[in-house]
């Protein structure tokens, strides 16, 4: 079949689209930082005081991020796995009780469960987004269901008050991990991490936000966030004197970290919103051009760009990654190398001394598990990863490398298959 001209890819020896490299997350270039950050490190170094069980940072931090995510109270810590870990604590499982997850997530979203003793059951995800489905959600229920896990997988919302109602009548929790997702509108208007009972946050290096590494879990309800608040801080409540309340850990935040994080909150929906303008600067850049399917606009945040090619095999969409790399676009094909539950930590049972527990006999975790998880990782999704300080130049030369990677490699897997 004649297909007409086609560039040939920079990963077969043809000229790539770009050549300066695309700033990312991992330089300054990809970030946000200025004298106001120096200014919060300073100040804190200044003071003298850099704990926050004394310093008054970490605590309004928490007063304004939880005014705005629009709820009660937030609890600072220190990294999302962290907030996920207060959220499990908070719910407080029995040995062997099972906590919902999601296949495809940071395992942040997973190791607390494991750390916590209980179970991880996963369910399946909506082929379109990579969140949970709440029909698999219903039904992996079972009467030892405490909690379900909700990611909104790269900034897209999930369906969190579905997800919600289904909580509230199995009498379980419904934590929202909000890592990919800062001030996401969710389909019934509130923000991500204010339709569950608990948000988790982090502010790792990648995240829209960042003080390196950190934490926030929020919530409405005052005892989760006291039972939060002292899983940070050893169970002690320290207004009562030197008193132990219940089995917990030190996650607290420090000082620093809380002030260079006071200070991105400023910039935040700047943030969300250059981001959510080059994502639509792409989408106008592809019209006309054959490309992936493009996520559903609506509600997302864009930490990721998530695309998704059909008609591919796992070659291709390995292929496909690499040659917009190789174009000087960074991608990821399939984001994970495997679904959580194939990683060597579940399906080997690597925790608490080859035991085995708190897994096995219970759950195993088999290829299979999740067919749509599966497929989207292995066969259809590639993600480029986004930032807020893409030009107009960075955006038109991703829209040139997706164009013309898609036009070879789906090309080349149709003469495959004819
Ligand atoms: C980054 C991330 C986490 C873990 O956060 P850390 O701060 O790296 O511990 C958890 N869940 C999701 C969805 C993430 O993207």
């Amino acid at each position: 079949m004649v297909t007409g001209y086609r560039a040939r890819l920079a990963l077969d020896g043809g000229v790539p689209v770009r050549t300066r490299a695309i700033p990312t997350t991992l330089e300054r270039a990809g970030r946000r930082f200025d004298e106001a950050e120096e200014e919060a490190v300073l100040r804190v170094v200044r003071s003298g005081m850099l704990s926050s069980v004394w310093g008054h940072e970490t605590r309004a931090l928490e007063s304004e991020f939880a005014e705005l995510v629009g709820v009660d109270h937030a609890v600072a810590c220190s990294s999302g796995t962290a907030a996920i870990h207060l959220a499990i604590a908070a719910v407080d499982p029995a040995p062997g009780d099972e906590i919902i997850v999601p296949p495809i997530s940071d395992i942040g979203s997973v190791l607390p469960v494991l750390a916590h003793n209980a179970v991880p059951v996963f369910a399946d995800v909506d082929p379109d987004t990579g969140c949970l489905d709440p029909a698999a959600v219903e039904a992996a229920l079972t009467p030892r269901t405490r909690a379900i896990m909700a990611v909104h997988l790269f900034g897209k919302p999930a369906p969190v008050d579905r997800l919600r109602a289904i909580a509230d009548r199995a009498g379980a929790v419904l934590i929202e991990d909000c890592a990919q997702s800062y001030l996401a509108p969710t389909p019934g208007g509130a923000l991500a991490g204010a339709v569950g009972h608990v948000g988790c946050f982090s502010l790792q290096q990648h995240k829209h936000i960042t003080a390196g590494d950190g934490g926030l879990a929020v919530t409405r309800d005052p005892a989760l966030a006291e039972r939060m608040r002292l899983f940070a801080d050893k169970g002690w409540p320290r207004a009562e004197g030197r008193v132990y309340r219940s089995f917990a850990l030190n996650y607290r935040m420090t000082e620093l970290t809380a002030a260079v994080a006071r200070a991105q909150l400023r910039k935040l929906s700047g943030v969300v919103a250059d981001r959510r303008a080059a994502a639509a600067r792409l989408r106008a850049a592809l019209d006309g051009v054959d490309h992936p399917v493009l996520p559903d606009d609506d509600g997302h945040v864009y930490w990721y760009l998530p695309l998704l090619v059909d008609g591919i095999d796992q070659r291709g969409l390995a292929r496909y990654g690499d040659a917009l790399t190789a174009e000087g676009v960074p991608a990821i094909a399939g984001y994970l190398a495997r679904p959580l539950y194939a990683e060597p930590v579940l399906r080997d049972e690597l925790a608490y001394g080859g035991s085995g527990y708190p897994t096995r006999g219970a759950r195993s975790y088999p290829d299979g598990l999740c067919p749509v998880a599966e497929e989207m990782i292995a066969r259809r999704l590639v993600v480029v990863p986004w930032n807020e300080n893409l030009s107009t130049e960075d955006v038109e030369d991703v829209a040139q490398a997706i164009g013309k990677v898609h036009r070879a490699v789906t090309a080349a897997s149709d003469g495959s298959a004819a």
